[in-house]
Parts: C-alpha cells; sequence; structure tokens
C-alpha cells in the first residue's frame, strides 16, 4: 500500500518527536511492505521565520494533498511578543479550520508499567484505563450566535450561544460510533439534557443514528456524573461522546488522570476522512534541542493516523505493541524517570521503539 504523508515538525521538541515517528515509519515500512511518501511543510514559528506566517499555502496544499498530516507543536518564547496574525498559535487554529476538523479524538491509557504515574489511588487505576473522548470541535458554544455584550440599565452582561444542528450532531456521533467499533463496541453520550435545550436534541440525535449501529451498546451520562465517574471508575468508559464545551473539559481531566503529558496523543479528522495527528503537548521551549523530550506521544499520534486515517490496524497495534514493550523493559523518557532512574534520551527512544517494531516479525 502506497499512501502520502505531510510531516509538520513544528518548533522546539516538535521537531525531535515526530523525527522519532517517522524512525517507526520506516521501521513499518521494513516491516509490512508499505510505502509511505513523506512530504515535509512549515507550520508555527519555523514557517514565520521562512515565510512571514504561521500556515504557508504551500503547506496547506501538500496536506490537501496527503492521506494525513503528522504535527509536532507549536511556539516559543520568540514570537511570545509579536501580533496574533506572527503567532505561531494562530497556525494551529487556522488548519484545523482550513481543513475542517470537526472530530476531536482523545485517548486516555494507562500503561500498566506506569499505573505508578497516575493520580488516582492504586485501587481504582488497577481496573485499568482505556478510553477515548470523542469531542465535536467545530460548534456549540464555542461559535454559536449571537454572542456579545451589552449594558442593560449600567449594568454589564455578557451571553454566548449554545446551538447544535441535528447535521453537526449526528456526523460527530458517527465518528465515535465508528470508532466505538474498533474498540470495546461501547458509547457513552455525555451531555446536559435535564437543563439544556441543546442537550435534549443531542440526545434525540444520538439515539436516532444509535440505530445504525445496533452492535455497539449506547448509554447517556450527565456530564457533571461523568466528570464524577472518570475519577472514581474511569474504567467503566470506552468511548465518550460529548460536545465541544464539555469535551475540553473532560478530555483535560481524561488525560490528566493518567499522569503523563508526554505519552498522550490526539486526532483531529475532518469529513473527507483527511486528519490531523499530533502530541497533546506543546514545544517544551524549556527542553527543546537538548534530546531530552518524550517522543512516545508523537509515536502514539502516528499509531493513530495509521488507524484513522490508514485503516491500517495491525500497523497500529505493532506500533503501540512496541512502545508497551519499550516500558516494559524499563526503559523511561526523561518526564517519565523516578529518581535514581536513568532518563532514556528522545532519539534513542525512538530507536528503541522502531527496533521493537521490526523485532516483531520473526515472532
Ligand atoms: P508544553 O506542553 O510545551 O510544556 C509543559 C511542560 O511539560 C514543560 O515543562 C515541558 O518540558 C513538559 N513537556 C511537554 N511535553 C513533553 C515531552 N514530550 N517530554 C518531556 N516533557 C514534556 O506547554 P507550555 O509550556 O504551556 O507551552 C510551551 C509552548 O508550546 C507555548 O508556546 C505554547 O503556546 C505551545 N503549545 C503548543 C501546543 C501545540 O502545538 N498543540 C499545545 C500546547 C502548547
Amino acid at each position: 500500500m502506497q499512501s502520502r504523508i505531510c510531516v509538520l515538525p513544528g518548533d522546539g521538541i516538535g521537531r525531535e518527536v515526530t523525527e522519532q515517528a517517522e524512525k517507526a515509519l520506516g521501521a513499518l515500512q521494513d516491516r509490512f511492505g508499505h510505502s509511505f511518501d513523506l512530504e515535509h511543510g512549515l507550520i508555527g514559528g519555523a514557517a514565520i521565520d521562512e515565510t512571514g506566517g504561521p500556515l504557508p499555502e504551500r503547506t496547506l496544499q501538500v496536506c490537501r494533498g496527503s492521506d494525513a498530516v503528522l504535527m509536532g507543536a507549536v511556539g516559543g518564547p520568540s514570537w511570545d511578543g509579536e501580533p496574533w496574525e506572527k503567532r505561531p498559535e494562530k497556525g494551529l487554529l487556522d488548519i484545523r479550520k482550513e481543513l475542517g476538523l470537526f472530530a476531536n479524538l482523545r485517548p486516555a491509557v494507562i500503561f500498566r508499567e506506569l499505573a505508578g504515574a497516575s493520580l488516582l489511588r492504586p485501587d481504582i487505576v488497577e481496573g485499568g484505563i482505556d478510553l477515548l473522548v470523542v469531542r465535536e470541535l467545530t460548534g456549540g458554544v464555542y461559535f454559536g450566535e449571537p454572542k456579545g455584550r451589552e449594558e442593560v440599565d449600567g449594568s454589564r452582561a455578557a451571553y454566548n450561544t449554545m446551538r447544535y444542528s441535528e447535521e453537526e450532531i449526528a456526523r460527530i456521533a458517527r465518528v465515535a460510533f465508528d470508532s466505538a467499533r474498533k474498540r470495546g463496541g461501547r458509547v457513552c453520550s455525555v451531555d446536559k439534557a435535564n437543563v439544556l435545550v441543546v442537550s435534549e436534541l443531542w440526545r434525540e440525535v444520538v439515539r436516532e443514528v444509535a440505530a445504525e449501529y445496533p452492535d455497539v451498546e449506547l448509554s447517556h451520562m450527565y456530564v457533571d456524573n461523568a466528570a464524577m465517574q472518570l475519577v472514581r471508575d474511569p474504567s467503566q468508559f470506552d468511548v465518550i461522546l460529548t460536545s465541544n464545551l464539555f469535551g475540553d473539559i473532560l478530555s483535560d481531566e481524561a488525560a490528566s488522570i493518567t499522569g503523563s503529558i508526554g505519552l498522550l496523543p490526539s486526532a483531529s479528522l475532518s469529513a473527507s476522512g483527511l486528519g490531523l495527528f499530533e502530541p497533546v503537548h506543546g514545544s517544551a521551549p524549556d527542553i527543546a534541542g537538548r534530546d531530552l523530550a518524550n517522543p512516545l506521544a508523537a509515536i502514539l499520534s502516528l499509531a493513530m493516523l495509521l488507524r484513522y486515517s490508514l485503516g491500517l490496524e495491525r500497523e497500529a497495534l505493532s506500533v503501540e505493541g512496541a512502545v508497551a514493550a519499550v516500558l516494559e523493559q524499563g526503559y523511561r523518557p526523561g518526564d517519565l524517570a523516578r529518581e535514581g532512574e536513568a532518563a532514556v534520551a528522545c532519539s534513542r527512544m525512538g530507536d528503541l521503539v522502531a527496533a521493537g517494531i521490526r523485532e516483531s516479525v520473526s515472532q
């Protein structure tokens, strides 16, 4: 199989970690005989320095001509004082908008060997954490109209509108149901239908879409309860489907209970199937350029790319298996090494995962 992948390293550790993901791709080529065509593009501060803006037209063209996009991270102190048009973060928001990325997928997984890093009590983590938050990304209260400020009788007021059309709800629901089919077969739709009219419609449409997926089990939960259940017993969840606002909060909550930002991948998908895959972390200027970063979030983002954009499930599992094996063997990147443990450099972690992918050929 031949696939075209656009790589956008970005700034800071973005460059270091995407390089390690590329090593994993090389190993997959060797193992499975695929051909991955890689094209690199500029985004963020690197693009500003070279072209004057954070998202050059050429980058967008390369993205649109690719099957998937793998991104590192953007940002850094050199651009912090610049006007918004010359800020790396603008490139990030623009690319999401330009590519129509309406679905954000964030898995939260606890690797057995790293259970100690979790913020939760050991008896809670014992049940395991392996869930996926599917968040609607381009609608809801962040974008709804009308919004604004007003003054009534000398008193200030402000308002936003939480609005969803049935089409917006149905398309994100399908992403969640399709994802559940690739995982544990369960969707929990999170809303506030006891109070919000928009959530009543959300629930109604999610139920209608569920009828197309008789093999997937659907449940509903109010958002306040979901926030509590995530810390009481996260093992009960498989796929959490939710709106932009609730997803913003719940995906961060789910991520933080796993304990390490250097391990968290994410995917953003468009209606056309084109997806952008990136670690949740930023460009970490404090450790950039020193081979100290944990590249596993970028490598796990590559696994999501293989699964969601290229349909290569076996290959995705091979990458995830190699990451788990490296951790099982006791190797720890800087952010996961405990006191007294030797931290493994970013480039070496990449080599180890790539070797793990290659080695599993002979098994
Ligand atoms: P950050 O995620 O870059 O770093 C937070 C802390 O976590 C730092 O101490 C850093 O060293 C550590 N860290 C992050 N990723 C790590 C990794 N892979 N391995 C080891 N340690 C890691 O967040 P920040 O410091 O708030 O932001 C730094 C810059 O990144 C800012 O310019 C911000 O705008 C940008 N940012 C970009 C993205 C993105 O590109 N998606 C996301 C968040 C922040």
